[in-house]
Formats: structure tokens, sequence, C-alpha cells
């Protein structure tokens, strides 16, 4: 296998671009890429071509935009090449108009109440800054296009559109910055993002015999097996055969689109694995991030498993997430969350780092918000990975070095002025902080954060578009004040230093997971946002509306239509939850723990008719038990039926949304609790479903 003969061999990258495009249109192409320009028709019509031929060659029938609507998947609706020539000889067409625009019919994708139905149709809009490439599998071959998808009168129906306003936010605002620190050679300012991917593999053939895993991607009953993950053997130790032959599967797969997948490992819980590229611009990231959940999840029934991206799929063991690893850095080269070598180059990144620790304080409830849905909901601040209080580590010598700032124990220096910002003091930082700690949310390691709240199932559109768009915001007025300023090294002392004073509560280097950072992030003022409905509310808010305006990331139409969307999807998820539960309580459980207490009374009869000088006490203590437990199990289900149909009264999406999250979700654990110690007395002949061992460690 020559790996560098694999990668990139499905997408229409750089180098094919290169070859296959006559000079001037490969020009024209790479300047509308550098600077989001739209493409001219004339050069879309010769890229088109260019690209059918080169996709053709590798065996494409069809095409796609390849959009990102709001259900957080991937949306395409494929066009075969084909079209017929007058004769009755087909012919393979594809035009510019094609290749820059699609309109499919958009009324079936969520919308919030965006789009009216008389104007039904958005359309899909190239997104030339993330290359073309083919979907291969055994059906054949694709052409996918990634997209912007809109309505007609210029709404965000998806995720894209409002990631790739949030990079230019955050390039306008960051470039404002360099040019007050001199900077004349950098043209754009990027984002880069790094996506670390959770996921668990189970058995296709248990997979199949679990409604619970079918309809809602996790388990919703099972008891606990004697082992979980308290031994901790499964993190980064050896890879089991099957599994390896899959990650390898998955390598290749994602090595032809592209996608750089660098780093597999096993993680903490049995049955879990992780996957890590090597970071890219955020938009490619997130297009990327998509095709990674994809592959996973379709090369794993090629194995005869499959991939569960749900956040908990299961109770009792770890859950999965993604880090979002987050940076700033120039077109030529230039990290801007780099502490670099010189005073001046530390001056700017203190400016730069500072923005980041306001921006998260002052708008922690966003980013809480964008990292939040129903199966997060499992993760965050319920004992687990990490707590649902925004916090900030940043190391001890970082933060040693922004107290002194705060303190004015700044080291003086009769040099230039600029050292009057300390940064003489300023140590050379490891790159590889090796103090990491991994119970933050929001972690400084070395030259870039690591947001590690992103849920595993999610696109990571959302939480990139509200880092960007924050920092952006915290960016423009620290421009608008150092712009202003005679004294500019004074200014940026002065400005570090207030950011700092201002927000260093964020700031917490302990260990997230105790009790004690509960109380102590309340004394604080951090706010700790349990859920999503609770976080949902915040996204609407009069100064989260302002600041997403003020940035052209959304429109206040676009943010209370997408609020709703995730209210009701939010409803959606958990009456989904808890139809299934009263299904596989109702016709699985009840019925065959009904039997396993029919057999051993069967069993009493059929053994006090055969002798009378053994006791059936064991059978009757256990008919005992399982009956009373049967009782309760039926009181909670009829329960959690009423609490459904409550719910669904409810008028207002937002109110349905806390009564489900109030009500039948408390309803569904306590259903669950009678069943699982059911299953712990059932045979397990008789147990309808596979277990936790089977599911967790027969893989
Ligand atoms: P871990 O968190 O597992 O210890 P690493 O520090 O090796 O991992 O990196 C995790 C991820 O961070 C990788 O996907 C890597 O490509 C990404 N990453 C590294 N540098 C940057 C950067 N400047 N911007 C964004 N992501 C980055
Ligand atoms: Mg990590």
């Amino acid at each position: 296998m020559k790996v560098n003969e694999i990668f990139g061999s499905h997408v229409f990258n750089d180098a094919v671009m290169k070859e296959r495009l006559p000079k001037n249109t490969y020009k024209s192409l790479k300047k509308s890429m550098e600077l989001g320009e739209a493409l001219e028709p004339s050069v879309a019509e010769v890229v088109a071509n260019a690209m059918k031929d080169w996709a053709i060659e590798l065996g494409a029938t069809h095409f796609t935009h390849w959009f990102q609507p709001m259900t957080g998947k991937t949306g395409e609706k494929h066009d075969a090449f084909i079209s017929v020539s007058p004769d009755g000889k087909a012919i393979m067409e594809f035009s510019g108009k094609e290749l820059i625009k699609g309109e499919p019919d958009a009324s079936s994708f969520p919308n919030g109440g965006l789009r009216a139905t008389f104007e039904a149709r958005g359309y899909t809009a190239w997104d030339c800054t993330s290359p073309a490439f083919l979907k291969e599998d055994t059906a054949g071959v694709t052409l996918c296009i990634p997209t912007a998808f809109c309505s007609y009168t210029g709404e965000a129906l998806d995720k894209k559109t409002p990631l790739l306003r949030s990079m230019e936010a955050i390039h306008n605002q960051a470039m404002r910055i360099l040019k007050l620190f001199g900077n004349t050679t950098s043209k754009r300012v990027l984002t880069t993002v790094g996506a670390e991917q959770e996921y668990f593999l189970v058995d296709k053939k248990f997979y199949q015999l679990r409604k619970d895993l079918i309809f809602t991607g996790r388990t919703l009953f099972g008891a606990l097996p004697p082992k979980g993950q308290e031994m901790e053997d499964h993190y980064f130790g050896s890879i089991k055969e099957r599994i390896a032959k899959f990650m390898k599967e998955i390598d290749i797969e994602l090595w032809k689109l592209g996608v750089s997948a660098k780093t597999k490992h096993n993680e903490v819980a049995p049955a879990q694995h992780e996957l890590a590229p090597i970071f890219s611009t955020t938009n490619i990231a997130t297009d990327h991030n998509q095709l990674v959940m994809e592959t996973l999840q379709k090369v794993a029934t090629r194995h005869d498993l499959v991939c569960l991206l749900h956040e908990k799929p299961f109770a009792g063991v770890n859950g999965s997430g993604k880090h979002n690893n987050w940076s700033l850095s120039t077109d030529d080269g230039i990290n801007l969350l780099d502490p670099g070598t010189t005073p001046h180059e530390n001056a700017q990144f203190l400016v730069f780092l500072a923005s980041v620790i306001a921006a998260v304080d002052e708008y922690a409830p966003l980013l809480r918000l964008s990292a939040a849905n129903a199966g997060n909901d499992h993760r965050l601040g319920a004992n687990e990975a990490p707590p649902a209080i925004i916090s900030i580590f940043l190391g001890e010598q970082l933060t040693d070095i922004i107290e002194q700032i705060q303190e004015d124990r700044l080291a003086t220096s009769k040099q230039a002025e600029e050292l009057k910002l300390g940064v003489t003091t300023m140590p050379n930082l490891p790159k590889d902080v090796t103090d990491r700690n991994r119970t933050s949310p929001f972690a400084f390691t070395g030259n870039k954060f690591e947001f590690r709240m992103v849920p595993s199932s999610g696109s990571i559109a959302g939480p990139n578009i509200v880092l960007n768009t924050i920092v952006a915001d915290v960016l423009s007025r620290v421009a608008d004040e150092l712009e202003n300023a005679d004294d500019f090294n004074g200014a940026v002392t002065a400005l570090v230093k207030k950011l700092i004073s201002d927000h260093k509560k964020v700031v917490f280097n302990g260990d997230g997971y105790s009790d004690a950072w509960v109380e102590e992030a309340e004394k604080r003022g951090l706010p700790n946002i349990k859920s999503t409905v609770d976080a949902l509310e915040y996204f609407a808010k009069p100064e989260s509306i302002e600041m997403f305006e003020r940035h052209c990331v959304f429109t206040k139409g676009e943010i209370v239509s997408r609020q709703e969307i995730m209210y009701e999807e939010y409803a959606k998820i958990i009456n989904i939850e808890a139809l299934t539960m009263i299904e596989m309580a109702k016709k699985e459980i009840l019925p065959s723990v009904i039997d396993y207490i029919t057999s051993l009374a069967d069993s009493i009869n059929t053994i006090k008719a055969a002798t009378s000088s053994v006791t059936v006490k064991v059978q009757e203590k256990l008919i005992e038990k399982l009956s009373n437990l049967l009782e309760l199990a039926y009181d909670k289900l009829e329960a959690l039926e009423s609490e459904v149909v409550k719910a669904k009264e409810l008028e207002e999406i937002e109110e349905q949304a806390i009564a489900f999250r109030n009500k039948v979700f408390v309803a569904m654990e306590e259903l669950r609790i009678p069943c699982d110690e059911l299953e712990k007395l059932s045979s397990e002949e008789y147990w309808p479903f596979p277990s936790y061992t089977d599911l967790l460690f027969r893989v």
C-alpha cells in the first residue's frame, strides 16, 4: 500500500486543478478561493468540465451538491451526468451552472418556520474553499460538491453558511489587530481545527436485536455487567485484530478523501475508540468530520460491526465526545496562539490570549449551548467529562504570567517601550504541556485551545460558529480601542491587564470533576447550565442576537428559527426514546418476565407433583421478587405513557421541550430502574435482548 498514492486520490485538489485546468482558469479559481469571491460563469464552465472528466475517469456516474442541513447530518441528491442527444445517444454533461448552484427541494428539512411553504425552494451554492471529492461505495461513485444551503431570500438553512460567515468575521477583526502590530505580509486570518472523534463499536448481530440502539443510538435499558472500565485496561490497550482491520480500512477510505486520519487508539470504555486527523481550516475540518462520521458508520457494517456515535450509548461507562482543537493562523503560516520567541510576538500573543479568555467568559452560555444536545445532557454535568461549567485551563506558567500582568508585578525594563508588557519575564512555553488537565472543558494546550464539550454525534460547525464569533466580537472591541490609542504599547498593556482582571474568574486549573469546583464556580458567578433546554434560552437573548448580527453571522430570524429547530429536535428525540422504551417494556420485557415467572411456577408444580421431600423455596422467592418488580415496572410504564401524552398536548415548542426534559425524561429513568433489576434476576435464556456483556465485551 502506497499511502502517498492513496492520499487525496478521490479529491479534486490543488494538484489535480493545476494539472487539468488552463493556467488562466486555475488562477481565477484560486483567486476566488482565497478572497472568497464568486466565480465568473465562464470560469465555472471550464472548471465544471475538467471536474466532470476527472470524475468520470475515476468511475463517477453522478454528481451531487453535498450540503449540511440543520439535521446535523449531510444532505445529497444525486443527478446523473447523463443527457440524451437528438439521435438517442447518452452524453455526459455537467455545466458550470450545475457546479455553482443547485436547487434541491428543501421543504422537508428543518427550517424553524423560516421558509413559508410558498417559497419551499432553497438553493445550494458551491463553497469553492472546500474541494470537491468522490464518494465511492458498492453502489457506485458520485462526485460531491461541498455546498452552502440557503433560502431564496438569502437566509441560511444550513450549518456551513454561518460557519463561513463566522470565519469571515474573525478574519476581519484579527487582521485589524495584526495591522496594529505592524504585520504587512499576512492577507488572511484563518481558524484551524482538529476534531478528535470518539466512537463505540458493537457487533451487528447484537445491535439488530436491540430496538433502542436501532431507533435512538443508545441503550435505554441494561444492567451493568460485572466488569466495566474500572481495570483501566482498555485505554491505549492493544487493538483487537477485528477492530484493527476495521481501523485500517477506515484510514484508507479517509485518506482517499483527503482526510488526514492520523491517530487511532482504544478509549477509556470497553468497545470505545478514537480517531484524530491532522488539523485544517475550520470549514474543511467540519466537512471532513462529517465524512469521518459517515465513513466510520459505513465501513463498520462491512465488518459486521455497528459504529455508535451517540454521546452516551451505555450507562455506567464513559460516553463519547469530540475534542475541538482550535487555533488562529495566518495564510502565511503564523499561529497566533503560539507564544512566540520575541517580546513583540509575545505581546501580540497576549492580546489574542486575553481576548479568547474574555470571549469565553463573557459568552460562556453561548459556548455551552453550542455543545448542547439531548445526548450530551447525559455527560455534561452528570458526573462525567467534562462538567457543564465553562472554564479555561491555562496551566501553571501561563496563569503565573497573567497574574503578574494583572498585579503589575512586571519586570520593568529600560529597553523598548513594548517590553513594558513584561514579556521579558515570559518563559518559553513548552509546546507539549505536560500538566495537561483532562477535566477542563476548554484547555490551552501549548498553541491552541481544546474545546472538549463538543458532542460526538454532532456537527462541529455550531461550536466553531460560536467560538469564531465571540472571539471576533472581543477582538473588534480591542481593535477599536487600540486603533484610537496615542500610546500603542501603553494601551496594549492596559488593555491586556483589564481583560485579564475582568475575566480571570473563568480560569481554573484544578479538577473540574470535583464537587468543590461546582461550589467554587458558583461563588465566582460562573454559570452552570445543566441541560440543552436550559442552554437554549440564551440563544435568542437580545445581547446574543445583537452580537451575531454585529458580525453578520446570524440574523435575528435565523437565530429564532434555529432555536425553534433545536427545541423541536430535543422534544422529538426524547419522544422517540420514550416511545421506544414503552414498546420494549411492553412487548419484550414484561412478557419475557411473565414467561420466566410462569416457568418458575411450572417448575414448582412439577417438582411438588414428583416429590414431597424437597423444597421449592428458591422458585418461590424468585417469583415474589420478580412479581414485585414487575408490578413496579408496570406502574412506571403507565406513568411514562401518561407523561408523554401530557407533554405532547403542550402547544408551545419551548414548553414541550421543557416538559420532555423535566417530566418524560425523569419518568424514563424511573422505568429503567425496575427493568434493569429484572434483568439481573432473570434467566439469560428468557431475557429478550442482548446484554451489556454482549454489547461491550463480545466485539
Ligand atoms: P491529544 O489531545 O490527543 O493529546 P494532540 O495534541 O496531538 O492530541 O492534537 C490533537 C489534535 O489537535 C489533532 O487533531 C491535531 O491536528 C490538532 N491540532 C494541532 N495543532 C493545531 C492547531 N494549531 N489548530 C488546530 N488544531 C490543531
Ligand atoms: Mg484531546
